[in-house]
């Protein structure tokens, strides 16, 4: 886009779609770069189904958890945050009122979530749609709870499906994470991946197909098309902050 294709764009719509993802490991079968080459493709397959800008992909995000394993770029929450806030308001000084972030990680949801209420107050109404989330319920059968964790069947399917040259196959493994000696039913523990596994993939890996892979991308898109028709039609009054009772 040049700068009056963009003038053109930004006068005539108040949507934009935004990528966000990380480059940490995915067990030694899948790319470093699978959470935001999944997030960038779902992204870009819905905003030309529904004619909405989408903006270039953030691939770094809050992933410090996986760093022993060799190739993880990660950067702080704070950093993550504040990179996304002023992109998100550098759309909005052009008329942008309604940004959906598609996050490929996990990790940068609590981020992304005190970004969107602080911009909220700011009369910016920011969605989030992780794909994974969408899949459990659009799909609740389709993979075992051990084939839907970190690394596991499903994001390596989905991988086969969207760029099987940068997956191998030959090197899945299956891998069932360790449980911490001190862990009991309702405690939160800071620990990173290699607390709970060696290759990095949480679960089962092995039965990973193109074809399931397929089906959950398009299963995923069109829920998302569905969010992003009914973003562009809600009135901005409805999205904002209300104000005191
Ligand atoms: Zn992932």
């Amino acid at each position: 886009m040049s700068w009056t294709e963009a003038k053109e764009y930004f006068t005539q719509n108040d949507v934009a779609i935004l990528p966000v993802g990380s480059n940490e490991q995915h067990g030694p079968q899948n790319p470093l770069g699978t959470d935001h080459l999944i997030a960038k493709a779902i992204a870009e397959e819905t905003a030309k189904r529904v004619g909405v800008l989408c903006l270039q992909l953030i691939p770094f995000g809050v992933s410090s958890h996986h760093k022993q394993f060799w190739g993880t770029i990660y950067i702080s929450p704070e950093t993550f945050k504040g990179y996304v806030k002023e992109v998100c308001l550098s759309l909005n000084y052009y008329g942008i009122r309604k940004i959906v972030i598609v996050n490929g990680h996990g990790g940068n949801l609590c981020a992304l979530m005190e970004m969107a209420r602080e911009l909220r107050e700011k009369e910016v109404f920011v969605s989030i749609f992780q794909w994974w989330s969408a899949a459990n319920k659009l799909l609740p059968d389709f993979f075992k709870p051990e084939e839907r964790r970190h690394a596991a069947a499903e994001e390596t399917s989905v991988n086969l499906a969207l760029h099987p040259q940068i997956v191998d196959m030959n090197k899945a493994v299956d891998e069932e994470p360790r449980k911490h000696t001190v862990q009991t039913e309702g405690i939160t523990l800071p620990l990173d991946t290699l607390d709970y596994t060696n290759s990095g993939v949480f679960g089962k890996s092995t039965t990973a197909s193109l074809e399931k892979g397929k089906e959950v991308f398009v299963a995923v898109v069109n829920e998302l098309v569905k969010h992003v028709n009914l973003l562009k039609r809600a009135k901005i009054e409805d999205l904002v902050q209300r104000s005191k009772v």
